[in-house]
């Protein structure tokens, strides 16, 4: 192994062993190289986060010797890649709306595969991101619960960029706050058990407000 890649293997090893076991650490690995990614595997890591469809294609094909790998879809997902989605993705954490979730159940009909979701929801106004508001989401969840074909797990966040810590974190603890709220209602087949947010800046913010899956790419593998 070179020394890059010993080196990468000791910050990945080290980074794991800060992440308490109830929390998954998904290696965020959008344009990392796959001989990073096998780095990954090595120190550990089973789930991984990729933006796009394609990226995340040509990733399989390259890594398929590596059986248990779980992949994650974190960007936007355009109606017309559905189908490749869920073939391709175990968990597909971008659903951004009632049409989407709808199409996602349809395909999934089609599929032998039960997608497992989380719905992105945004908790402050950012134009760059997409997701429910809470209120459209509030008024989304019955005809989300219908679906059958897939699993609705939780809810997805991503702060809009450059807010303070404080309201990063005031933000992480609202997003907890929504969950509780959603699972109190007691929906029939979703389940609420998960909260994806926290990147390399507001992991531990992320982790200190109840994450249970965090999304690091820059603080593991360097920028980008
Ligand atoms: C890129 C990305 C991440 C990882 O961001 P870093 O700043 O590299 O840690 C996490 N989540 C989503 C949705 C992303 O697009």
């Amino acid at each position: 192994m070179s020394d890059a890649a010993q080196s990468l293997l000791e910050r990945l090893t080290q980074f794991r062993a800060t992440i308490p076991d109830a929390v998954r650490a998904i290696a965020v690995t959008k344009q990392v190289p796959v001989e990073a990614m096998r780095i990954a595997y090595t120190a550990g890591f089973r789930d991984f986060g990729e933006s796009r469809v394609q990226e995340a294609e040509a990733k399989q094909a390259a890594l398929s010797d590596l059986k248990d790998i779980t992949w994650h879809l974190i960007g936007h997902l355009q109606s017309n890649k559905v189908h490749k989605a869920i073939a391709l993705f175990d968990w597909i954490q971008s659903v951004d709306s009632l049409k989407l979730a709808q199409r996602l159940d349809r395909a999934a009909e089609d599929s032998n595969r039960i997608p497992h979701l989380c719905l992105q929801v945004k908790l402050a106004d950012d134009a760059n991101k997409s997701g429910w508001s809470v209120s459209d989401l509030l008024a989304d969840l019955p005809h989300l619960d219908q679906l059958t074909h897939v699993q609705i797990h939780g809810l997805m966040v991503i702060p809009p960029f450059g807010l303070e810590a404080s309201a990063v974190l005031a933000l992480f603890q609202h997003a907890h706050a929504l969950m509780e709220k959603i699972r109190q209602q007691g929906f029939s087949r979703m389940q609420f058990e998960q909260l994806s947010m926290g990147m390399s800046d507001d992991y531990q913010l992320a982790m200190r407000a109840g994450a249970t899956m965090i999304r690091p790419g820059r603080v593991l593998f360097g920028d980008r």
